[in-house]
This record gives C-alpha cells, structure tokens and sequence, in this order.
C-alpha cells in the first residue's frame, strides 16, 4: 500500500520509512510522521509514520496516505520544521498554533490528497493484507528500504 501511495503522491526518491502500528496513541492522534536524523552512514532521507493500530481498513489507508502527503512536503522541502519546531511553508515562516495547525496550507493538502487517494486505493480494489506483512508481530521486515513494523 505505501508503495501504491507513493508512486500516486510522486514521491521517487529513495527513502528510509518505516510505518509502525501503536496503539499507545492518544485517541485523537490518528497518526503522525517524525523526520529522523540523516545519520552520518547514509544519506538516505529517513521517516518514521506511526498510526493508530485500531482504525478501520479505509481510515488506514486515509491516514497513511496522509502522512505520505507530509514525507512529499519535507523531501520537497516545500514544509520545513527545524531544531525549534519552527515551521516554514514554501519559504514563509508559520508559528505553531494548535487551532490553526489544522487549517494550515500543508494540512489542507494532505487532507484532500489523502482522502482522494484512500478513495482511488478503495475503487482499484487492493485490500491492505497484501502489504502489510506478519500481522501481529513485532518484528519489522525488510522490504526494499521499507521497513515496515506491527506492533499491539
Ligand atoms: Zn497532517
């Protein structure tokens, strides 16, 4: 399904991501994407995207698309947060406002392109067992340079 997304969001470059399921999220965090460091080994962009393990198969898809739209906006550098948590969209600066936050240029984005694409993946008929890989389990696997992890 991340592959799917990511070729319909337009994302080529090669990237670490890893997508872990947790169901230790508060309940109005549906899920979240974290830019992790560089790392001197490799200068692989490297993302963490976390989502509410309990959602149902197209709340999935929407929220993991969603966060997709996000790993686009940093790699294009359209959407940057620094060390401060200091925002910038397209080169202007935001300050963080929690009521605004949802209002804000790159979460409109997402929001729409999200939902749109959660609707194409559901039209094409691909079910998400297909991507996910050992249910359950702890253990993250290897795919590519995806990672993709279950937990809870
Ligand atoms: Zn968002």
């Amino acid at each position: 399904m991340a592959n799917y997304f990511l070729d319909k969001i337009g994302i080529e470059e090669d990237l670490h991501l890893a997508i872990k399921f947790t169901s230790d999220l508060p309940e109005y965090l549906l899920g979240f994407v974290i830019q992790s460091d560089t790392g001197y080994t490799s200068n692989l962009q490297k993302f963490k995207i976390f989502i509410q393990s309990n959602l149902s198969e197209f709340k999935l898809s929407e929220v993991l698309a969603h966060e997709l739209v996000h790993v686009r906006q940093y790699v294009e550098r359209k959407l940057e947060i620094d060390q401060s948590s200091n925002i910038s969209w397209m080169g202007r600066r935001y300050f963080y406002n929690s009521n605004f936050h949802r209002f804000s240029p790159w979460e409109k984005e997402a929001h729409s392109e999200g939902f749109n694409l959660a609707r194409q993946l559901s039209n094409d008929d691909l079910d998400m067992s297909h991507f996910i890989i050992g249910p359950k389990s702890n253990i993250c696997s290897q795919y590519k340079s995806w990672e993709i992890c279950r937990s809870n």
